[in-house]
């Protein structure tokens, strides 16, 4: 299994993330009356905020709550190497 660790620089934090859930939820209306939380409308790492119907990704933290990311970092953290499944494959 392999993982990789995000250092936050302004808190400092270190988040390890284990595992990637690409494509997992589309940023719907449904979706955003299921998670109200204002911190699920934008991505946990740039926290841009997700646009209409964006395919976005649940990330698995070490030690902490699941994550939702936009595709641009939930791609980076597969790139350097965290394991993934792609929902829009299966
Ligand atoms: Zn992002």
């Amino acid at each position: 299994m392999s993982e990789y660790t995000v250092v936050i620089e302004r808190k400092p934090l270190r988040k390890t993330f284990t595992k990637i859930g690409l494509h997992m939820f589309q940023f719907t209306k449904d979706f955003t009356r299921i998670r109200y939380q204002k911190k699920d409308k934008k991505c946990h790492l740039c926290k841009e905020d997700f646009f209409n119907n964006e395919r976005i990704s649940l990330a698995f933290v070490k030690g902490m709550k699941n994550h939702l990311l936009c595709e641009k970092c939930a791609k980076k953290l597969i790139e350097k190497g965290v394991s993934y499944i792609d929902k829009s494959k299966t």
